[in-house]
């Protein structure tokens, strides 16, 4: 049998850049749209690894809702004559204000089930702070229209620990979202990443730790009471709602990315697509590869990696299948650590799995480090 795996593409264009945002993007134009059409429709076709069958497509970006329904029909078209796909879960990514609210029922019609919005808050002060185009009042009407046209799913993005944001406006906002229904809801803590036009404004208005804290477990906590289970450390969702295709990401499943920027990953190797639009299409263009940053992964450094991002979901990992599937012996590699990490109380063992408890999430990495 095919081994599943998840298709992911890159859409990185955006009405206007976020200050904070470290995604690959640029401000939408129509000749860099045409560059990344036609460098699409190479890469699709190139010739690549067999053996998987495509169960998920992901549309990311960027703004993938720039697109109308037409294009996504285009996209995933593409994606289905040169991928083995059979689609279960088909996301596009969504910001407010990028498209009318007249568009959604195309969307749906184009094969979109799973629509994730970037609302970052409901509230005006923290959007305008974030450098978001949209109003509080634009963003919700976005997600009202999403959730009439049907979707499988509507998820919401929020972001806590942003300057200047209350407890107050974190609950409104949350209320707010949670006002909509949502099948899917993941919560960002805003990160300050060196370089970003945002540094200067974390610099000059330092967020306080303990309140972000204070938001994120306040946030968990109303989301699980609305019927929102924590699946990972930043993603809730409705039983049966959580996002396939990211989990394959967590569970260290295979995936192909397409666009500038992309990731893969396949067993015993991963890699990223050049960054830059116009060196990712020139060196398709040349019949070239696109790969860069490719990484070959011995089963030592492959259970590593996934035990790094198993251990960032609830469930954690199941030590015995991990033994079974990187033929390698979990226990006798991290045994020492994974001893004295339970005896810490940073994580738990039971019945052969371990996991971070949900209380430690924020920490996380204090833990993670320890397998690096
Ligand atoms: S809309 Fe999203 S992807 Fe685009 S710049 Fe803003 S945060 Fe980044």
């Amino acid at each position: 049998m095919k081994e599943r795996a998840g298709l992911y593409i890159h859409f990185p264009f955006c009405a206007a850049k976020c200050p904070y945002c470290h995604f690959y993007s640029q401000p939408w134009n129509e000749a860099s749209y045409r560059t990344w059409r036609q460098g699409l429709g190479r890469e699709a076709a190139a010739p690549r690894e067999a053996g998987f069958e495509f169960d998920t497509l992901y549309l990311g970006g960027g703004t993938p809702s720039l697109l109308g329904p037409d294009e996504v029909v285009w996209v995933r078209e593409l994606a289905q004559a040169h991928f083995p796909l059979k689609i279960e879960e088909f996301t596009l990514e969504a910001n407010p204000g990028a498209s009318g609210t007249d568009i959604f029922g195309g969307w749906r019609e184009a094969g979109v089930t799973r629509l994730s919005v970037g609302v970052q808050s409901f509230d005006d002060a923290v959007l305008r702070t974030l450098g978001r185009p949209c109003t509080a009042e634009e963003a919700l009407s976005f997600c009202r229209a999403g959730r009439a046209a049907g979707f499988e799913v509507l998820a919401i993005d929020l972001m806590i620990g942003v300057p200047g944001e209350t407890p107050a406006a974190v609950e409104r906002s949350l209320d707010t979202a949670l006002g909509l229904e949502p099948d899917h809801v993941s919560v960002y803590i805003l990160e300050n990443v060196e370089g970003l036009p945002f540094e200067e404004v974390l610099v000059r208005h330092p967020v306080d730790e303990d309140a972000v804290v204070d938001a994120y477990d306040r946030t968990r906590d109303a989301l699980d009471a609305a019927g929102l289970r924590q699946y990972e450390i930043s993603n809730f969702a409705r039983p049966g709602k959580e996002c396939r295709h990211n989990l394959k990401y967590w569970r260290y499943e295979p995936f192909v990315g397409l666009g500038p920027s992309a990731g893969s990953h396949l067993p015993g190797r991963r890699w990223r697509n050049k960054t830059s639009l116009d060196d990712w299409s020139r060196a398709l263009s040349r019949g070239e590869t696109a790969r860069e940053d490719v990484v070959e992964l011995s089963p030592v450094k492959a259970v590593r990696e996934a035990l790094i991002f198993g251990l960032r979901l609830v469930e954690g990992v199941d030590l015995g299948a991990f033994t079974e599937r990187f033929k390698v012996d979990v226990r006798a590699l991290f045994g020492r650590e994974i001893d004295e990490l339970v005896d810490e109380g940073l994580l738990v063992c039971e019945a052969g799995r371990i996991s971070i408890p949900r209380s430690g999430f924020l920490t996380s990495n204090a833990v993670l480090s320890r397998f690096a």
